[in-house]
């Protein structure tokens, strides 16, 4: 069966940079799944998998306009330490939750500097080539649940 709208693959598989550090992996012990089609995963790495079957080996390099596209400087903002109320010892790489224009979004402080605070609304990846090798382990019909909820159920998807 090849991988198409609304199949359900399992994937292994492991995400470097361009400098070759690993972003990313799941063993096969540990796969990922996901719905074809419906934006479970980026859209680079949804083409480069379309037509697939089990057993394939995909490496693929994708851009940050087919990842998590580019950086944007404006949706980095100064803060000051008193909007982080109930936060103690505020320091870069803390992530947090925060509504923002593009609806709810990770935000990473990047900079403390004595009461100011510079946080970074961008993805962390946004920005960055995405090179995966992938492994394509099994590939089925969603369910009719699965459709449903738009995500892949059982092993390396949703548990409940
Ligand atoms: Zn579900």
């Amino acid at each position: 069966m090849q991988i198409a709208a609304n199949k359900v693959a399992t994937i292994a598989y492991t995400l470097k940079d361009d400098t070759g550090s690993v972003i990313d992996q799941a063993d096969k012990n540990e796969p990922f799944a996901f719905i074809h089609g419906v934006g479970n995963i980026i859209p680079g790495l949804e083409s480069a998998l379309e037509g697939k079957t089990a057993g394939d080996q995909v490496n693929v390099s994708i851009e940050p306009d087919q990842g998590y596209g580019e950086r944007d400087d404006t949706l980095m903002q100064e803060l000051t330490k008193d909007m982080f109320e109930g936060v103690e010892d505020i320091s870069p790489g803390m992530q947090f939750h925060a509504q923002t224009n593009q609806g709810m979004s990770i935000v990473t402080v990047t900079q403390v500097e004595g009461d100011q605070v510079t946080i970074d609304g961008n993805h962390p990846l946004a920005g960055v080539t995405l090179n995966f090798d992938v492994d394509v382990l099994e590939v089925r019909d969603a369910t009719e649940e699965e459709l449903e909820h738009g995500h892949a159920h059982g092993a390396g998807g949703h548990q409940h």
